[in-house]
């Protein structure tokens, strides 16, 4: 069985050198576990923030040990009562092809209800994040107008879809290319997009959204805060979710220099983690659940083959690589 390990903790962009794919004896599970075959791995930006000694809110990966994150796999070897062989569970011990796992973490998943990947996607973390943090954190309202940056993402592309089926009057994302931008406005339905790229945030902002916007969705800070500060309306809410534009600065990035316009505004800006949102979960697989099985919000993902491949798609998220969720397939 193959592994991947930490080596060093990266200064900047992550280096190959600083991981390696290890072979190591096929583990054995102990009482209250379970051994399964992974076949679909995660690879998601805050992994880029557990590969630091930084304080955060989870601990960093720890050296020569095997990394972590989100997997669907199949079990193929269980003592565990309620948990049989050739049942499929959702967990946490990724960036492996076998994984021992306590049985309290896994969660079975139904191959029949929905494609095993899309637990860890449209139906799973980043999904629900999308829900929690624009209903419940930026408590978005029918006839309001939506900004979304990282919207061709997984969470972004499926902010901008919620915003649209729960009324908005305007959903605006942005991206980092041509194609991302096309998809969003021919594809999801979004009111207006445009490529980050190609011009200065706050201008293509302002002209996407003349009258201002009510709710900005941030997945990447930096400059898209700034222009979405400068672009809100009075009462308007900005759910800080994540900043992707700085997860590889080695220097601290500049503020936004317009932070004193949440006062004429009466603006807020709210952090928020989705692990304090699955009371939601419930609530978010039927509704959610309900619009991906009538077609009315669509979904993409990236799917790169093969364990060796694992470090790739991860570096390929924080490129820009995927266009909807990132996921490694183990199943060749
Ligand atoms: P995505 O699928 O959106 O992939 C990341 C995307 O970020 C890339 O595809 C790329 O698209 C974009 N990107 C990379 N660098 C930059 C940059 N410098 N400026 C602008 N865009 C950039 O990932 P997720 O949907 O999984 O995550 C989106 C955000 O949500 C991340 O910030 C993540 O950390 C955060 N998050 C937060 C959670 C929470 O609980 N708070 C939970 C889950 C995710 P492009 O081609 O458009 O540049």
């Amino acid at each position: 069985s193959r592994e991947w390990h930490l080596l060093s903790y990266p200064h900047g962009w992550p280096k190959p050198e600083d991981f390696a794919l290890r072979e190591v004896e096929l583990p054995q599970p102990g009482e209250g576990q379970v051994l399964v075959r992974n076949l679909f791995l995660s690879v998601d930006p805050y992994m880029r923030g557990r590969m630091s000694t930084a304080k955060s809110y989870v601990a960093p990966f720890e050296l020569n040990q095997p990394m972590q994150g989100g997997a669907v796999g199949r079990i193929v070897a269980s003592d565990v009562e309620g948990l049989e062989a050739g049942d499929h569970v959702l967990h946490f011990e990724g960036w492996r092809e076998y994984a021992v796992v306590d049985a309290k973490h896994a969660v079975k998943v139904d191959p029949d209800a929905a494609p095993l990947s899309t637990y860890l996607g449209v139906l799973g973390m980043t999904g629900l994040t999308a829900y929690a943090g624009l209903l419940r954190v930026a408590g978005f309202k029918e006839g309001e107008t939506v900004f979304v940056s990282g919207a061709a993402g997984a969470v972004g592309s499926q902010v901008g879809q919620i915003a649209k089926l729960k009324g908005a009057a305007r959903v605006i994302g942005s991206a980092g290319s041509d194609d991302k931008v096309k998809l969003l406005v021919e594809e999801y339905g979004f009111d207006a997009a445009f490529n980050y790229k190609k011009g200065p945030v706050s201008q293509q902002l302002r002209e996407a959204a003349p009258d201002g916007i009510d709710v900005y969705f941030d997945n990447v800070g930096g400059d898209h805060l700034e222009a979405a500060i400068g672009s809100l309306n009075r009462g308007g809410r900005i759910a800080v979710c994540g900043m992707i534009s700085v997860y590889n600065a080695t220097e601290p990035a500049p503020g936004p220099r317009n932070l004193a316009r949440l006062i004429q505004t009466r603006g807020r800006i709210e952090g928020f983690l989705v692990g304090d949102h699955y009371d939601l979960q419930p609530q978010f697989v039927q509704e959610v659940g309900a619009w991906v099985r009538s077609g009315e919000l669509k979904y993409r993902e990236t799917v790169v083959e093969g364990i060796e491949n694992n470090l790739e798609a991860f570096l390929g998220v924080l490129r820009g690589d995927n266009t909807g969720k990132m996921i490694v397939s183990l199943e060749g």
